[in-house]
């Protein structure tokens, strides 16, 4: 923890949507922040209609809505009527091929325009929308399309073909695969999405979705078991747009780059729908990281509010700040990151680089929306994820012998985050698994499953995860899924995957093997093993180091010791090894 705060000039505080974080906080109504919407007649609410359509009613319609920035620097404006008109004929197709009100949409693909007028359009139409990670391997792509009982699914041809061809015919629920990119004649049971858009009707009467109606699913990692799949309603846009407001300080017109892959939930509620819902235009760059381009892009782009994570973050200052001196970024006004811990040192060198400091926040795929925030108009300490957004009750507790929660008033005690429940983003289900979702609440309160501490002035502290999931490059891996394409290779026994940290991505996966008899534990097979996780996984979630040992350390009840092996990698006390059965290096 560093002593250095950031304290905050009369000039944020005068210009911020919150200019004073105790009063809103006590005063705060969701019914205020609803009525900051606009809904239909009958109380019903639809994500789609708030993002898109009633700007172009209340007369927005002509202001760019989304600006793309392709690989090779074409760009192109959708305005919010360019977005209507799109968003219309993309519901119009569904609809025609008889997708229906609660059917599940997927849509994987890079950030290509097709993506967001594949989740407005699907909103519209009744349809939950999915969004999966292009660089997911076939594996993590069928797993949770096979959960999901997805109905439709956008991708492109090229990743069809490597993808998803070979497997599509066992995924029964599926029945209109819509194609991105489709060069000549579509393969086999798929439709050219581009054809299509050029023959529907740009009309459309958005379907009046009531307040908690299933809007979006997004998959997070457990564990154990397979990834979950969190299902958000179409009111949680309540909460997207109003801590949007609050949280990021996003103001009508301004301009907004996030950087996060929509393919994650905050390239979701944060890269679609809060900034379309404040009326924003949003920055969309379809490249990879590259510190020169992304300075390049925040001067030209005039970006005012830019939303970004820690992996990126450090890479920027790995890069030198040379990088960075020739750039004017006086368009800029708020900077922010989420997604794993931000080092305190990365706060001030936002601050040092481009005259404001990062903002870290808090959130995950189940609270749908940010719910712990450094505000513009709150001091920043750095290292800390600042304090609980105005509507939602923070607490750190634990559970006493018998069960019970307690609250840990006492500053700096470590303890669970909690939150008590009842936001608009919180989510409603994991899909099908209803014993899942019943042990996420007790006695009224969220569990999270990450480990905090509250100073005396309020602010929360990251302390780590109460699970063995994994953090990499900001995305939450689940060891349960990487084991399982990891021992499905002939020559392995047995496999624990764990996280170990990483100055850049935060945490890498690593991945100890046991392999069967007769099986040389040699360069080769490493090489090996390691080709086919990525093929399986996908480059993000497969494991950057493989050892191999000759057994894991193992519980009498025969569950693998991750904890053991991460506490012995890192030179940790070995804690509680009473269970301890089989372990041979
Ligand atoms: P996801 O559901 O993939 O968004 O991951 C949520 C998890 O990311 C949280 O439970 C935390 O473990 C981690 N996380 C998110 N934001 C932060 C932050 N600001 N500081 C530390 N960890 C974070």
């Amino acid at each position: 923890m560093t002593s250095k705060i950031i304290r905050k000039s009369e000039k944020s505080f005068a210009t911020s949507n919150m200019q004073d974080y105790e009063e809103v906080y006590g005063s705060f109504a969701w019914e205020e922040a609803r009525a900051r919407l606009d809904g239909f007649d009958n109380g019903c609410l639809n994500i789609a209609h708030e993002c898109v359509d009633r700007h172009v009613a209340q007369g927005r319609g002509e202001r760019v809505a989304i600006r793309w920035v392709g690989k090779d620097d074409t760009t192109k404006d959708l305005t919010y009527r360019d977005l209507r008109d799109l968003t219309n004929r993309f519901a119009n197709i569904i609809a025609k091929h008889g997708a229906q009100r609660g059917d599940s949409l997927f849509c994987m693909m890079g950030r290509l325009p097709e993506v967001y007028v594949s989740a407005l359009g699907s909103m519209k139409a009744g349809l939950t929308f999915s969004p999966l990670f292009a660089a997911f391997g076939p594996d993590p792509i069928r797993s949770r399309m096979e959960i999901g009982k997805a109905t439709v699914l956008v991708t492109t041809e090229a990743l069809y073909n490597r993808k998803i061809k070979s497997w599509r015919s066992e995924v029964p629920s599926l029945k209109l695969v819509l194609l991105v990119n489709c060069k000549g004649t579509p393969p086999d049971g798929c439709l050219s999405l581009d054809q299509e858009m050029e023959a529907a009707s740009d009309t459309f009467e958005t379907v009046h979705t009531k307040l908690e109606d299933k809007a979006l699913i997004h998959f997070t990692s457990g564990t154990t078991g397979k990834p979950k799949g969190a299902v958000h309603v179409h009111g949680a846009i309540i909460a997207h747009a109003e801590t949007g407001r609050i949280a990021l300080d996003m103001q009508d017109g301004d301009v907004f780059w996030c950087t996060a892959d929509p393919g994650w939930v905050t390239g979701t509620s944060y890269g679609i729908i809060s900034p379309l819902a404040n009326g924003l235009t949003l920055i969309v760059d379809e490249a990879e990281f590259n510190a020169k381009r992304w300075y390049r892009l925040l001067e030209t782009q005039k970006v005012n509010i830019w939303y970004t994570a820690p992996t990126a973050i450090r890479m920027l200052m790995a890069a030198g700040r040379d990088l960075a001196a020739d750039h004017d970024f006086s368009d800029l006004r708020f900077m922010s990151s989420v997604g794993e811990p931000l080092n305190a040192e990365a706060v001030i060198w936002g601050e040092d680089v481009f005259g404001h400091p990062f903002h870290d926040n808090w959130w995950q795929t189940e609270t749908g929306g940010i719910m712990l925030a450094n505000y513009a108009s709150m001091d920043v300490k750095p290292g800390s994820m600042g304090k609980p957004l105005p509507g939602i009750v923070a607490s750190i507790v634990e559970k006493d012998p018998s069960g019970k929660i307690v609250e840990l008033t006492e500053p700096m005690k470590i303890g669970e985050l909690a939150l008590r429940s009842g936001w608009p983003s919180m989510m409603r289900a994991y899909l099908d698994e209803e014993a899942r979702y019943n042990k996420c609440f007790v006695e009224g309160w969220y569990l999270t499953d990450d480990l905090a501490k509250r100073d005396a002035d309020g602010y929360y502290w990251f302390v780590g995860r109460a699970d063995d999931l994994i953090k990499s490059s900001g995305h939450l891996i689940g060891p349960f899924e990487v084991e399982s394409a990891i021992i499905e290779h002939p020559a392995v026994s047995e496999v624990a995957v764990i996280g170990l940290p990483d100055p850049q991505a935060g945490e890498i996966v690593k991945a100890y093997v046991a392999l069967n008899p007769g099986q040389t534990p040699d360069e080769a097979l490493e090489l090996d093993i390691r080709a086919h996780a990525r093929k399986r996984l996908g480059p993000a979630v497969a494991p950057r180091q493989i050892v191999f040992r000759k057994s894991l350390p193992k519980t009498r009840s025969g569950k693998i010791m991750r904890r053991l092996l991460k506490a012995r990698e890192l030179g940790l006390p070995e804690g509680d090894i009473s269970t301890l059965e089989s372990d041979e290096a």
